[in-house]
């Protein structure tokens, strides 16, 4: 019988892993079998706190009972019907949920789908196809920053800013011109600018370029500029959403309500897929008119909306209202803040923490977090940077473990 572990290594390709190392003989795959808050437990009984949330996904801890409880009763209900010609109670009102959560009723739609990339895919051929039959054809083109990830399907790929995301190069599909900065897009040609469907950004802070801090101020500058050339903002809170930044979206820390917000990872509290893409009246409106006419949006997956995924997403909401899981954040970031704040290249937002370890050897990420494991931390390096991003109900004491365990691994690693 071969065990577990054997039979991953002969049938498992895995994401964004080199799979010869983890396929070879010493490698030891780690198998994560339960969980509760911010503690993942192996087959054997042993404990690690979840430093990452599993991927930037979940929020308010494993195995939550409100969330539990809440996808239970929908089991009991049904747990998928489609999107497509019918509709279900919990969409309809998670889709009111959401939209009330933005200030100024400027985000009135909800287009559900069931990742990150696809939320961000419907944005972006949203935006292309409005411009396109709503006068103005030649605005083909979407803005993205360098050092962007906007995910991995080929049409959020070609927004990327990051090489090694890009696998074969190629640019997918339609036009995208990557700037640096905002003084880049201000000093495009005429001819660029005119061609702008839409300007796409991580707000605050670039995740997968290795937790890139944008200036104070600069998401409400690059706001006003496409207010100014009436072109589309794209925010892509796929991490962001939902507390990371201390607030439930980062675009609050500036004010800022874009024409389409996308979320995904944090919606359920880490349960289950499911994403949203949030516009505006004015694109939904683009979209009306005799069906014979074509304007209508056609695209959509099938597990759009899932009533399971829906159901966790209110049940997430409600925790967020009845744990005020939001004013309990100001303590943790400050304590988090503080325990890390005298390790290289250190920076945060909100409950996103970062250090980078200054040496041209990239493989010491990988080591200290293979280290860390030893000491009960799990996180996934980016490059030699370690990120902490632990769920939103971590304790105080939890923190001060994780940074302990980061500060064993580093110093075994500097050994
Ligand atoms: C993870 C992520 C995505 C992609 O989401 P998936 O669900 O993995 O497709 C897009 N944008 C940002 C900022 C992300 O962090």
């Amino acid at each position: 019988m071969e065990s577990p572990e054997q039979l991953d290594k002969r049938h498992l390709w895995h994401p964004f892993t080199p799979m010869g190392p983890w396929c070879a003989e010493e490698h030891t795959p780690l198998i994560l079998a339960e969980g509760r808050g911010c503690v993942l437990r192996d087959p054997f009984g042993n404990e690690y706190l979840d430093g990452n949330a599993s991927i930037w996904t979940n929020v308010h801890g494993h195995n939550h009972p409100v969330i539990n409880a809440a996808i239970m009763e929908q089991l009991g209900k049904v747990a998928h019907t489609s999107f497509l010609g019918f509709t279900h109670e919990p969409a309809i009102r998670l889709a009111k949920a959401l939209v009330d959560l933005l200030p100024g009723g400027k985000l009135t739609r909800a287009f559900f789908t069931d990742n990150g990339s696809t939320a961000i895919e419907s944005a972006v051929r949203m935006a292309l196809q409005f411009w396109k039959q709503n006068g103005r054809p030649l605005r083909d083109t979407l803005v993205a920053f360098d050092r962007a990830y906007h995910g991995d399907t080929l049409g959020a790929a070609s927004l990327g800013g990051i090489p090694l995301f890009k696998g074969s190069g190629n640019d997918f599909g339609y036009r995208v011109i990557t700037v640096a900065s905002l003084d880049e897009l201000y000093t495009l040609a005429e001819e660029e600018r005119s061609r702008i469907a839409a300007v796409i950004i991580e707000p605050l802070i670039q995740g997968a370029a290795g937790m890139r801090l944008w200036p104070q101020g600069m998401l409400k500058a690059l706001d006003g500029w496409c207010q100014a050339q009436d072109v589309f903002l794209i925010l892509d809170e796929v991490m962001t959403g939902f507390g990371r930044t201390g607030k439930m979206f980062a675009c609050e820390h500036e004010g800022v309500v874009p024409d389409f917000l996308c979320l995904a990872k944090g919606l359920t509290g880490g349960y289950l897929p499911l994403a949203a893409t949030l516009a505006t009246e004015r694109v939904f409106e683009g979209f009306l008119g005799d069906p014979s006419e074509g304007r209508t949006f056609f695209y959509g997956h099938s597990y759009a909306g899932s009533q399971l995924g829906c159901a966790a997403a209110l049940a997430s909401l409600r925790v967020f209202r009845e744990e005020r899981v939001l004013e309990q954040l100001p303590a943790k970031i400050a304590r988090l803040g503080e325990l890390m704040a005298d390790l290289p290249g250190f920076r945060q937002c909100g409950m996103i923490a970062a250090m980078t370890i200054d040496s041209p050897d990239l493989s010491l990420g990988v080591q200290v977090c293979l280290a860390a494991r030893k000491h009960g931390l799990l996180t996934r390096p980016i490059g030699n940077t370690i990120v902490l991003m632990p769920p939103l109900c971590v304790t105080l004491d939890e923190l001060e473990r994780m940074v302990r365990a980061l500060r064993l691994a580093l110093d075994e690693i500097r050994e």
